[in-house]
């Protein structure tokens, strides 16, 4: 086999021996960059690419929400380490910000970023969530069933629904002074 078959892929996690692409044999992509890559490899990578600037997105709009609503004088480091170890362990970065929403929409106190861990874990808003999740696919079916149809659709789809009942802010104080 020439040698010229052989093609490096440049994805980090490329599950082949020595990252080899034979272009002979694998389905490959030719990136712009002229770099080779194994079909999936390439596929991984960009659907990784579009994670991580969605999570940027959700991050400043996390710290905008936080410096407008809970405080202007913040340190975002800290912040930012929390949010960090909570994406760590799998936490969507929409769930995160969801999470503030909530607590800023129902006036739930919160004064400092180690206040935050308290309310992500809560059942309530693990359930509001939930539930807006639901919303948003039963919304989706219902768009495409309504596709051919000229009716106008709701604008108020970016507001976030809250259908559970405004927590006693005293049980949360009692939480944070623990
Ligand atoms: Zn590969």
């Amino acid at each position: 086999m020439a040698k010229a078959d052989i093609k490096i892929c440049p994805y980090v996690k490329c599950p082949f021996p020595d990252h080899e692409v034979d272009i002979s044999v694998h389905p490959y992509v030719r990136a712009k960059n002229g770099r080779y890559y194994h079909e999936q490899c390439f596929d991984e990578e960009q659907k990784a690419k579009k994670r991580t600037l969605e999570e940027k997105a959700d991050i400043a709009l996390f710290l905008d929400l936080w410096n407008k609503h809970i405080s202007n004088t913040v340190n975002y480091g800290v912040l930012r380490k929390i949010l960090n170890e909570y994406i760590m362990r799998g936490v969507s970065t929409d769930y995160l910000v969801f999470c503030l929403q909530y607590i800023v929409a129902n006036r739930c106190i919160l004064n400092y970023p180690n206040g935050f861990k308290y309310y992500v874990d809560r059942r309530e808003i693990k359930d509001a969530y939930e539930k807006k999740q639901m919303q948003k696919q039963a919304k989706a079916i219902d768009e495409q069933l309504k596709k051919q149809s000229s009716q106008p659709i709701g604008s108020d789809s970016n507001a976030p629904h809250f259908a559970v009942q405004k927590q006693q802010s005293q049980g949360f104080e009692r939480i944070l002074n623990k």
